[in-house]
Parts: C-alpha cells; sequence; structure tokens
C-alpha cells in the first residue's frame, strides 16, 4: 500500500461526529496498551501520527484516520483499564455498541490481542461481540517481537483457543518494531474492504 495522503478526519465522541465520507472502514479494537496507534502508525507510515495510549479519565473517542481519499482506518477507544469509573465503562460501551450497529461504511473490526498473553476475558467478550455483529473475527496479534520466533506458533494457538477461533489463519501475527506483516495486515483491510 503506497500512503500518498493521511489525515485525521474525525475524533469523534458519538454518531452526529462521525464524517460524512462513504470510503470503505476497517475499524481496530483491543485493549489500551496493545499496540493499537502502534500498528496504525506503521500501516500510514507516520512515526507518531495516531495518538498514543489514552490514559485513564481521558476523553476516549473514536478516530477516524482517511488514507489517500479512499480508505478508512478507524480506532476504536481501548478498553480494560481497572481505574475507569462504571459511568466511563458504560459510555464506552454506548459509544462502541453505535458505531458498529449503524455505521454503514464499517466493513469489519480487527481485534489486537498481546501475542505473549492468553486473552482476557474483556478480548474475549470483544471477540464475541464483533462476531455476533456478524463480521469475520481477524485477530492481529501485537508485540510479536517480544517473544522468540520459535514460541509464536504456540501462542497463536493458545489465542486461537481462548477466542474459539475455527481458524488460525485469522490471527496474524505483528511487530510495530520491526514492521512484521505489515503488508499482509494492508492486503487484509484491503480484502475486507472490497466486501
Ligand atoms: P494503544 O494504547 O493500543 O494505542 O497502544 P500503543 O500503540 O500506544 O502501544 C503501547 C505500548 O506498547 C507503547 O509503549 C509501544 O511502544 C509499545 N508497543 C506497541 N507495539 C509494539 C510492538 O510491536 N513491539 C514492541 N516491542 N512494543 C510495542
Amino acid at each position: 500500500m503506497i500512503i500518498k495522503k493521511v489525515d485525521l478526519l474525525m475524533t469523534a465522541g458519538n454518531k452526529s461526529q462521525y464524517p460524512e465520507t462513504d470510503y470503505p472502514e476497517v475499524a481496530f479494537a483491543g485493549r489500551s496498551n496493545v499496540g493499537k496507534s502502534s500498528l496504525i502508525n506503521v500501516l500510514i507510515n507516520r512515526k507518531r501520527f495516531a495518538r498514543t495510549s489514552a490514559k485513564p479519565g481521558k476523553t476516549q473517542t473514536i478516530n477516524f484516520y482517511s488514507i489517500n481519499d479512499s480508505q478508512m482506518l478507524v480506532d476504536l477507544p481501548g478498553y480494560g483499564y481497572a481505574k475507569v469509573s462504571k459511568k466511563e465503562r458504560e459510555k464506552w460501551g454506548k459509544m462502541i455498541e453505535e458505531y458498529l450497529n449503524d455505521r454503514d461504511q464499517l466493513k469489519d473490526v480487527i481485534l489486537l490481542v498481546d501475542i505473549r498473553h492468553v486473552p482476557s476475558q474483556n478480548d474475549v467478550l470483544m471477540y464475541n461481540w464483533i462476531r455476533e455483529c456478524g463480521f469475520e473475527g481477524y485477530v492481529v496479534a501485537t508485540k510479536a517481537d517480544k517473544i522468540s520466533k520459535g514460541k509464536r506458533q504456540k501462542h497463536i494457538a493458545d489465542i486461537r483457543k481462548a477466542l474459539g477461533i475455527d481458524d488460525v489463519r485469522k490471527i496474524i501475527p505483528f511487530s510495530a518494531s520491526d514492521k512484521l506483516n505489515r503488508d499482509a495486515v494492508w492486503t487484509k483491510i484491503k480484502e475486507l474492504s472490497e466486501k
């Protein structure tokens, strides 16, 4: 994918703020700190374009990145901070639900999990939610550089089992540090966008 132009079109807190574009959208979900901003930055060839980790208490938004005026990458707010209030959690849920259910341009949602850890209960809930919405359920296993090559297959197998994934090819190991599988993730985004 050759990146000619990237724009952060909108940081939306609710539906009325979604951009009025008709580009296909592929969204990324995952717990805070999983590496979502880092993945987006590698995909768009920018060092620090996507915001770095939203800290607890910071406003959570859905961020729309327009690529070459033809494709949208969407950064969904992360989950999993122990310290957020019930009210903030509810707001997060409503924001995601509204986007997953009501956005016609949304083609698919890719879940990010850390390759080092067995998916958490929240990851499983998020994955089931994605599947219940009728999406394919592709997973990017981030921070692959943090474990040796020889161990990756075992970790991928554990992730597959925990999430109840049928086809292991649905899990793409990725590293922002060495750009492992950047092209494979783009290929998948394009494929999902053409559905
Ligand atoms: P986000 O909260 O999901 O957007 O996560 P970030 O992209 O901000 O990443 C959280 C932390 O993990 C940062 O310190 C990143 O530098 C680090 N990180 C993200 N991706 C990778 C990766 O592929 N390899 C390594 N070693 N660190 C990563």
